[in-house]
């Protein structure tokens, strides 16, 4: 029988080893950590559960969505989040709902707004440029370009636009006018409805596919010989294969394969990414969090978005208490600072915001995590593909976030294992 590996058990990598399973192959997966789902993995404090940073679905494929339903019930919530900007919270996106701000800053946004460029999306030339002719100047300048700084670790002139789709909102004046006055109720977030599992966290999503599946932990693939078809782990061990499907991220699968041509090595290097820290906090009172999420613009603060695990799910804090989780993010190539100067930051800024008071909080963790978000800077298209094709050409399917190196949500991920389960069979036959 064929010998299946799947590098990497995260979403897309148990998507893959499910549907070969499936389809009557045989198949192992291995994976680094202590216990499967990657990013869409959780760890558990005291009876308190953290995702790895905020986790819905909004998965709209009609099979992608029954096989998440099929393997837990799931809440539905309407994203009401909300944004903290120089001490004032706005209902989202902040700039429908600027009823909160002084009347000068309300003029000085509607004034750039009215008076904005407007650029057909062919002449425009970076993000940078985008937010201003979406937003106009003040706007832009005080709200996105903060927050890119804070969230992509970078200047909004470094991205290229592609990647925005409809991930943004961009109102008219008539909305822009009724929230100056009163905030708004209509949700204008990019998804209407954003689904959670109602009990194990957000990788229960995963529950039937991973069922049956042979997944081997703490093994840390550090070298793959193509020519041969072993791949060597960190504990010495080794594993055959006839097909291997990767979902390992592109800039360390280079460093396991032998004479990578310099171009190669050279565009590995030039992908960019986030990294993130994230801050996890369980409080022993039932009603600290007020927002499924929220924003945060102030650049003092490193935290860019906080959300509540308990708000998603009740399950995941035990009876009576709640919880909150901060991510801070920083690029690649920046100085990373200290956990502690991270922790405190966070925690001392949460308190100066008035969302919860120190006291009440008995639980709190920091961990970070290499790979968070691709960076779409203006060479990732040429860079990504020149390493795509050579690992490619030696015979690795490599697919996932890290392992296309796309701005992947999770049923992206999920529907990713499953096609390439779809070639790898119709190249067998
Ligand atoms: C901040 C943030 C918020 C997000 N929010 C959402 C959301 O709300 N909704 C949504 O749908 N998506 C969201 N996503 C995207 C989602 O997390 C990803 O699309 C998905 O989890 C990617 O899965 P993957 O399996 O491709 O990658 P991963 O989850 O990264 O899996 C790769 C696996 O490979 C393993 N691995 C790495 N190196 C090695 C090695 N050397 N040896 C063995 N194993 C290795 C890793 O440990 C990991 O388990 C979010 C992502 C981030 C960062």
């Amino acid at each position: 029988m064929r010998k299946n590996v799947v590098l990497g058990a995260g979403i897309t990598g148990i998507s893959a080893g499910h549907h070969l399973r499936l389809n009557s192959e045989d198949v192992v997966l291995y994976e680094k950590n202590d216990d499967w789902g990657g990013l869409c993995g959780n760890f558990t404090i005291g009876g308190f559960r953290f995702d790895k940073f905020v986790h819905f679905s909004f998965a709209q494929d009609e099979y992608v969505v029954n096989t998440f339903r099929n393997s837990v019930d799931m809440y539905e919530h309407v994203p009401f989040p909300s944004n903290y900007y120089k001490g004032v919270w706005l209902r989202h996106p902040a700039q429908n709902n600027l009823a909160p701000l002084s009347s000068n800053e309300k003029t000085d946004i509607i004034y750039d707004f009215v008076n904005r460029e407007v650029k057909d999306v062919s002449e425009i030339k970076d993000y940078a440029e985008w937010l201003r002719c979406q937003y106009g100047n003040y706007f832009a300048e005080n709200f996105p370009f903060r927050y890119t700084r804070k969230y992509w670790g970078v200047e909004p002139e470094e991205l290229e636009t592609k990647w925005v789709g409809n991930r943004m909102y961009t109102p008219d004046l008539r909305q822009v006018l009724n929230g100056a006055f009163e905030t708004q109720d209509e949700c204008f977030y990019y998804a209407k409805v954003m689904k959670y599992p109602k009990k194990g966290g957000f990788r229960a999503i995963l529950n039937t596919s991973r069922e049956g599946l042979d997944i081997r932990l703490n093994k840390s693939v550090v070298k793959i010989d193509t020519k041969a078809k072993i791949v060597s782990f960190a504990d010495g061990t080794m594993a055959e294969y006839d097909n291997l499907i990767s979902t390992l991220p592109l800039p360390e699968i280079v460093k396991m394969l032998d004479d990578v041509p310099d171009e190669v090595l050279r565009a590995a290097q030039d992908l960019k990414y986030t990294s993130g820290y994230m801050v996890s906090l369980g409080f022993n009172k039932p009603d600290i969090a007020k927002y499924l999420w929220f924003y945060i613009y102030d650049e003092d603060i490193l935290a860019s978005r906080v959300y509540s695990p308990n708000l998603k799910s009740a399950d995941n804090v035990p009876k009576g208490c709640s919880s909150l989780q901060a991510e801070i993010f920083f690029a690649n190539g920046s100085a990373i600072p200290d956990k502690e100067l991270v922790l405190k930051n966070t925690v001392d800024k949460l308190v100066e915001m008035q969302v919860c008071k120190p006291e009440d909080i008995v639980v709190k963790d920091i961990r970070f995590e290499k790979y968070a978000n691709v960076i779409f800077d203006k060479d990732i298209y040429k860079n990504r593909e020149i390493v795509l094709e050579y690992v490619k050409s030696l015979g690795i399917n490599s697919i996932g976030r890290f392992g296309k190196w796309e701005y992947m949500w999770t049923h992206q991920a999920y529907a990713d294992g499953m096609s390439v389960v779809k070639g790898a069979l119709a190249n067998a036959k």
